[in-house]
């Protein structure tokens, strides 16, 4: 752990510890997704224990970044409008998270999505997810 690296500086990730490592590889364009080597499933979100087997033998793994909508809602915000989405990975997980790149009325459950990262209100670098072509 390197005390220059902005991310371990922000005060989510030190109250988080158990994401440190998805919050490093967001910085650089990674999605990792926590993976149990005793039950060989991978969860979200993270956490010290297996939500299956409760081994702490969790390791992380990247994700494909492939994905598609399982239920979204449009927030009409007046100066933040944005879709609210839970993504379903390829790896079986969900991720509630953001679509961007499209328009509301072009959103249907099942679209074909990918992962891109933003930057939060706080620096951090968040995995959001696009249209897939
Ligand atoms: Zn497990």
């Amino acid at each position: 752990m390197s005390t220059t690296d902005p991310t371990m500086q922000d005060p989510f990730v030190q109250a988080f510890p158990e994401t440190q490592a998805f919050w490093q590889a967001a910085a650089k364009g990674v999605l990792l997704l926590p993976y149990c080597s005793a039950c060989d499933r991978t969860h979200w979100h993270p956490r010290a224990f297996c939500p299956f087997c409760h081994a702490d033998a969790i390791d992380w793994r990247p994700a494909s970044g492939r994905g598609e909508v399982h239920t979204f809602s449009y927030i009409r915000h007046p100066t933040l409008p944005r879709v609210l989405a839970y993504v379903r990975l390829e790896e079986g997980v969900l991720l509630m998270s953001n679509v961007i790149d499209c328009e509301p009325q072009a959103i249907s459950i099942g679209l074909p999505l990918e992962v891109a990262f933003r930057p939060t209100d706080q620096g951090r670098m968040a995995p959001v997810f696009r249209p897939r072509h």
